[in-house]
């Protein structure tokens, strides 16, 4: 299949253009039966998940690009950015009202954060997958890819930062976390809820996507970037030693986040690792491993250089700490960007 793709299908003049790019994921993904949901193969192309759902032709038409087709663990800087760029070009077309990407769940959370940070227009820009493979009974992607467009053709959505439409809920991808393994309810935002609803035609809005995104973000990707500064997360956990900081560290990392235990605790072994960083200039950031709540800025921050990630998870923090690593080293100049973004 080559890069770029107009359906055939879709030719109404007067419903709003949407641009569907494609990466694979288990939305895109066959078994082979229908009661298998494990170990399906990614493969069906964007154009097979739009055609799958004709309805969605009264509601908008179409135009569609496979950016990859792989699981979302597979997903590197190449894919990241070149997925980045592509939204921006596309959502700079004055015809195109919005983007929808097809992406695999388990690391969807990254992807559309990272988008929240570098995408440049207000124009809807909504992730969607599925758990349950294209061919299972009750597949659940066909109707999360229908409610994907709906949101992003409804004129509410516009400023509202990257969404992820999951199950009948609207949800800011700051937030939004994979709370499941296997459920069709498994993206979720358990402190700060929502932003809204969709069902059919139906979009209702109830919260407002807080924090600097999109158009308010000063986090950019230039033309030339090819890769992002290198960050590696460590797990603190009973008995942990601090070989693992010294490998993140041999191993090139710019930047360590910790996903420490309760409010990002500095653990002696934390400790030692935050002190091996800093004498590289290696910035460390404290997340926690909990899962909900914030971490918050400490008086050992100054002593050990580190930077409270705030309510981001670990792996959230990664993606903000690569994006914030291209702009500046500063302990207080990250954790200004940590408090805002
Ligand atoms: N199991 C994953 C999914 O739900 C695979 C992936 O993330 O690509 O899509």
């Amino acid at each position: 299949m080559s890069s770029q793709h107009t359906t055939h299908s879709s030719s109404h003049s007067e419903l709003p253009t949407v641009v569907v790019l494609g990466t694979g994921g288990t939305i895109a993904s066959s078994g082979a039966v229908a009661s298998q949901l494990s170990d399906y193969k990614v493969g069906q192309g964007v154009d097979a998940l739009i055609n799958a759902v004709p309805e969605l032709q009264t509601i908008a038409q179409f135009k569609y690009e496979q950016i990859s087709n792989i699981e979302s663990f597979l997903i590197n800087d190449e894919v990241l950015l070149k997925l980045a760029r592509h939204v921006n070009d596309w959502l700079a077309k004055p015809e195109v009202s919005g983007v929808v990407i097809t992406h695999g769940t388990d690391t969807l959370e990254e992807t559309a954060y990272f988008l929240n940070l570098v995408v440049q227009s207000d124009k809807p820009v909504v992730l969607v997958g599925a758990m349950r493979p294209a061919t299972a009974i009750s597949a659940d992607g066909p109707l999360n890819l229908y409610h994907a467009v709906v949101v992003a053709v409804n004129p509410q959505s516009v400023g509202r930062g990257v969404m992820v439409v999951m199950n009948d809920r609207i949800l800011a991808a700051r937030y939004v976390i994979k709370g499941h393994t296997t459920g069709v309810d498994a993206f979720i935002v358990p402190e700060q809820g929502a932003l809204g609803a969709v069902s059919g035609r139906n979009v209702q809005y109830f919260n407002q996507a807080t924090r600097l995104h999109t158009t308010s973000s000063a986090l950019h990707i230039a033309p030339s970037l090819k890769a992002l500064p290198a960050v590696d997360i460590v797990y603190d956990f009973q008995g942990a030693g601090v070989h693992m900081y010294e490998a993140a560290l041999h191993a090139g990392a710019q930047g360590i986040v910790l996903a420490g235990t309760g409010n990002g605790s500095l653990s002696g072994v934390a400790q030692a690792g935050a002190t091996l960083a800093a004498a590289k200039h290696v910035a460390f950031v404290r997340s926690t491993r909990v899962g909900q709540g914030s971490v918050r800025p400490s008086v050992k921050d100054t002593q050990f250089n580190c930077v409270a990630a705030q309510s981001l998870n670990p792996q959230k923090a990664r993606v903000l700490l690569r994006l914030a690593l291209l702009k500046t080293q500063d302990r207080e100049a990250l954790q200004q960007i940590f408090n805002e973004y």
